[in-house]
């Protein structure tokens, strides 16, 4: 199977504005970021200094001949604010040891602080980020791949992230050395510096975007790598039909076409990769070659301090070490702008209104549970030209069980979404108490109501905890009562650590019987004025089928259920089965009556899609 590994997004220059929504991350610590741009700046002069330094190093011996007075080689006067005597390789060693102190606790200073300041605003991000994921409709999770959605926004603040601990300094610190480094070189040679300047970068940048094209190459053939061992994976798979057809030629023939093109490509990727070595060789290296041999000439013929001629060539490295770093940390800015403008969209989003703090609490609410469906139309928002629920009137009394039964697509879980309001119908109105849904507090009004899912997925952690997820201030004995009541409190007590027990991927394996009632208990603990009950269609032992529907039974004694409902034991005991046929409701009745009438809701118990 090939993996897809989703590209970072770049960056589109018209989106800038987006940007500056990272300002509410960034202002508490302007004053953080002013110091480490101090420290940058002072770093970066200071490294330059060493470079000059060092240069002096090599200049000191020839130096004595020099003062005495070599045509033309100016006196360099830059250093003489120092209270060292720079014509002593001890005093210079010293004054390099001196500085190399100061850019070692410069540097700690600063990557702690910057460190410090950006996991700050990551935690502030990440935070943001999920309760904007969670607070998203349905309708935006319907369009999207969870583990996508995942991925794409932790790689989104990694990307982020890089940009505030690394490239904005390292660039700024690149910056200063090539502004920096430049002047100081054109003031040791204004014609070395033009000559270095006409070679040097050029060559750099295009032995970078060389380098780019031989790296897109390597993916290329990378890529025809994965897909060839598809096609081993594929077949060994399926070595069954493979053989019992007789199909090995066709097979084999197939995996050398594309180990083929693995061969064409990775010499293609060859021939570019020589060509790049010798274009490294030829050019960088004659480019280098040529700024000392002109150097060089110049010294001889009195046109440039011994120590300048030093100090050029340790700063041509420098800078040209820095144009070449540059060129990442620009791209790594382009991701990380990317990441922003995708993060910031993301943010945008429009969310439904729910409680996420203290901050916005909602009122809470108290329903007698009186539910009315009432002409209503819907279809799902990402699939507009599907009509899904066509003039639904439905009412469900306080108190009143309500089956939906239908076959499957005909609408029944969307019903049920829709009273959960998941979604918003499309026209016609679905009230609780003659309110009209959209009119209630969203949170206050699904936190009276409790939903028992077909597939219960449970939460890694103890059982007690997945139990209280119905109501976290529970107390232990209110915790226990509910698992009693939806028959669970024996299976657990079985467990040697009992309500302590782990579940999920590092705890034990529950049975969907058992999965079944601590949801069950679950939304006993919740006490809800309204329940809303998927029925598992999977089958269950038949002792486990008991103990379900004996939990289910006291869980909607005297509270106004919805039902989607599968068996025939749960249909039979409904007030009322509502038959749905393509989003519209075509019977409603009793058992019995629906019988009578000898229709759709009769076929369906014949057919056995109920019972
Ligand atoms: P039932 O619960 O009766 O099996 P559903 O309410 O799940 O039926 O589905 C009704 C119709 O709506 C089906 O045609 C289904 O394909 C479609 N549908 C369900 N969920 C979505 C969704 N999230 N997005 C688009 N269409 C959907």
């Amino acid at each position: 199977m090939r993996k897809e590994i989703s590209e970072n997004r770049s960056f589109r220059w018209k989106n800038w504005k987006t940007v500056l929504r990272m300002g509410a991350y960034l202002r508490p610590h302007a004053w953080g970021y002013a110091i480490g741009v101090v420290i940058i700046s002072i770093s970066g002069v200071l490294t330059l200094m060493v470079t000059r330094l060092w240069g002096q190093l090599g200049g000191v011996g020839t130096a004595s001949s020099m003062k005495d007075g070599v045509a033309g080689a100016a006196p360099d006067a830059s250093l003489d604010f120092l209270p060292f005597d720079l014509n002593s390789l001890t005093e210079i060693g010293w004054l390099i040891l001196i500085v190399l102190g100061i850019q070692a606790a410069l540097s700690f200073t600063r990557v702690v602080l910057f460190a410090k300041m950006t996991e700050d605003m990551m935690l502030a991000m990440r935070k943001d980020a999920f309760e904007a994921i969670i607070s998203m409709p349905m309708g935006f999770f319907d369009t999207r791949r969870v583990g996508d959605l995942n991925s794409r926004v932790s790689a989104d603040v990694t990307s982020i992230q890089d940009v505030f601990t690394t490239t904005l300094s390292e660039l700024l610190r690149q910056l200063i050395i090539i502004v920096g480094g430049i002047l100081a070189l054109l003031y040791f040679s204004v014609t070395l510096t033009l000559l270095m300047l006409a070679t040097l970068p050029v060559m750099i940048i295009a032995a970078i975007l060389f380098g780019r094209f031989i790296r897109k190459l390597s993916k290329r053939t990378q890529d025809q790598v994965a897909e060839s061992n598809t096609i081993v994976q594929e077949t060994l798979t399926g070595i069954t039909s493979v053989k019992s057809f007789a199909n090995e030629a066709w097979e084999l023939m197939r995996y050398v076409g594309s180990i083929r093109d693995i061969r064409s490509l990775a010499m293609k990727g060859a021939i570019w990769r020589g060509a790049f070595g010798s274009f490294i060789i030829l050019f960088i290296f004659g480019a280098i070659t040529l700024v000392i041999f002109k150097g060089a000439e110049l010294m001889t013929t009195g046109g440039l301090a011994s120590e300048h001629f030093f100090t050029f060539l340790l700063m041509t490295g420098l800078v040209a070490g820095s144009i070449g770093g540059i060129a990442a940390q620009f791209s790594a800015l382009q991701r990380g702008l990317g990441a922003i403008e995708s993060l910031m969209e993301m943010m945008d989003e429009p969310r439904e209104v729910v409680e996420t703090n203290e901050a916005n609490a909602q009122k809470p609410v108290n329903l007698k549970g009186d539910v009315t469906f009432k002409d209503v139309y819907f279809h799902y928002p990402n699939r507009e030209d599907v009509a899904v629920l066509n003039g639904i009137t439905l009412r469900v009394a306080p108190g009143e069980r309500v089956a939906l039964v239908g076959a499957s697509g005909a609408g029944k879980s969307t019903i049920a979404s829709l009273l959960l309001r998941f979604h918003d119908p499309v026209s016609g109105d679905v009230s609780i108490d003659g309110t009209p849904l959209k009119d209630f507090p969203l949170s206050s009004l699904r936190k009276r109501m409790a939903f028992v899912p077909q597939e219960v997925i449970l939460f890694g952690g103890d059982i007690r905890t997945n139990i209280a997820y119905g109501r976290f201030d529970a107390t232990q004995a209110e915790i226990e009562a509910a698992a009693r009541k939806a028959n669970a409190f024996e299976f657990i007590q079985s467990f040697p650590e009992g309500f302590d027990t782990l579940v999920g991927e590092r705890g034990v394996q529950l049975s969907g019987g058992q999965r079944q009632r601590i949801a069950i208990a679950r939304a006993i603990l919740r006490d809800p004025d309204l329940l809303i009950l998927d029925e598992a269609t999977s089958a269950l032992d038949a002792s486990s089928e008991k103990e379900v529907q004996l939990a289910l039974d006291t869980l909607m004694k005297g509270r106004s259920s919805l039902i989607i409902a599968h068996r025939l034991s749960t249909i039979k005991s409904a007030d009322k089965i509502a038959v749905l046929s393509n989003g519209s409701i075509v019977e409603i009745g009793q058992h019995e009556e629906l019988l009578a009438q000898k229709g759709a809701y009769q076929k369906l118990v014949k057919n056995q899609e109920v019972g």
